[in-house]
């Protein structure tokens, strides 16, 4: 490890944290129930406008439940975006269910609603309709809820958001992650706010929250003895680290804010040069740009985003590639894909994308050195093409 290694989203705390867990400790409250649980749960219900939720060991444990929830069981379809993070998916086979893939849309990078329409049609015609479709808001940018909900009501799916990325964003106004049936945020240490390790399943289903609350604590009857007649799990947050939750929340705006002016600084130092293209706002939201996330022409720039990578990884900076597709996993090998349009849009942001570091403990001086760095990079290149290398 370098000591001036440059993360891509590092944790950042407040500093309101301690006094969070401290409390948890001075009342003995170490354990999965307490204060810091209840009153993290309703803070976090109350910024979304959600009528509850749901605290969790991890985003991946909210999606889980919110499947159950939806009554995915073994032998059932569920649609899922494809452009994502393998945590949205993987659940989804655990169950027993089988994934199909649907492809972004150019312009929100997110689940297209051409592919969503047809991948509908043809299950319906097939009388195999899914039982739920995850839908991700991805780097921050909410999906296309309008049309998503009209398309899923008219079969009667449910839309079980995963907002692992879109914590503080909005769509028309209102909250990323109410716009499902079920929402799921994750405080893993690179998200916009952290618990260390954590997850909030949230909805307007106080009776389908209750029940995932019990999934979440073993599935223990109301009984003296240890009763049991569900198979639960063991997923709820330890309410010393909901203290840390209660601590980021309350900077979460601030962290919203930082994350755009990361984004913006980055997209004037660097927006014109060759075949740089940053990724879009869409008009019905606003992002919260958890990741600055651009794509690279290698056509028009020289370079690709993975020279760029390696490069950057050189000079001690972390960055990444956008990720790779679920349906071009080896692990989902033979899963029924829907692309958007003939060539489709996820395996192209794949191979052009970059996620450059956008943590919002990093300095102005960090700023300057990754914007630096990427313009050395590109510029190098350019001399040796001049120079017919
Ligand atoms: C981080 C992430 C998750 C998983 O959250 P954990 O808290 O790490 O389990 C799920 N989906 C997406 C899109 C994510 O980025």
């Amino acid at each position: 490890m370098h000591e001036n290694r440059i993360y891509l989203s590092a944790p950042h705390m407040s500093g309101y944290e301690e006094a969070f867990v401290q409390k948890a400790f001075a009342t003995n409250w170490i354990s999965t129930v307490g204060p810091q649980l209840n009153a993290f749960e309703q803070a976090v219900a109350e910024y979304a406008g959600a009528a509850g939720a749901v605290a969790l060991n991890s985003g991946t444990s909210a999606i889980h439940l919110a499947l159950r929830l939806a009554d995915v069981q073994a032998g059932d379809t569920v649609f899922c975006s494809s452009l994502t993070f393998v945590a949205s998916a993987n659940p989804i086979v655990q169950l027993g269910a089988t994934p199909v893939f649907i492809d972004s849309d150019p312009e929100s990078w997110n689940m297209s609603i051409v592919a969503l329409e047809e991948a509908l049609y043809d299950a319906y015609r097939a009388g195999v309709l899914p039982k739920a479709v995850v839908v991700v808001n991805l780097y921050g940018q909410s999906a296309d809820y309008d049309p998503i909900l009209e398309l899923c009501n008219r079969y009667g799916v449910s839309v079980i958001e995963d907002a692992a990325e879109s914590l503080g964003a909005h769509y028309k106004g209102k909250a990323s992650g109410t716009l499902g049936r079920y929402g799921i945020y994750s405080f893993n240490g690179n998200k916009i706010i952290t618990t260390s390790g954590g997850g909030m399943l949230v909805s307007d289903r106080l009776e389908d929250l209750e029940k995932a609350r019990f999934w979440a604590t073993q599935a223990r009857e109301q009984c003296l003895h240890y009763e049991h007649k569900e198979s639960g799990y063991n997923y709820r947050m330890s309410n010393v680290l909901a203290g840390v939750g209660q601590g980021q929340l309350k900077v979460l705006d601030d962290r919203v804010a930082r994350k755009r002016e990361i984004f913006e600084s980055y997209r004037q130092a660097l927006g014109k040069l060759d075949g740089f293209i940053f990724m879009p706002e869409c008009s019905y939201g606003r992002s919260t740009r958890w990741l600055t996330t651009l794509t690279i022409d290698p056509e028009a720039c020289g370079l690709t985003a993975l020279d760029f990578v390696h490069a950057l990884a050189e000079l001690h900076i972390e960055s990444r590639p956008v990720w790779k597709p679920l349906h071009a996993q080896p692990l989902f090998e033979g899963c029924r894909y829907y692309r958007h349009g003939q060539t489709g849009t996820s395996d192209r942001l794949y191979h052009t994308g970059l996620c450059l570091p956008s943590g919002t403990g990093m300095t102005d001086a960090d700023m300057e050195r990754v914007i630096e760095s990427m313009k050395t990079i590109y510029k190098r290149r350019r001399s040796e093409i001049k120079s017919g290398r």
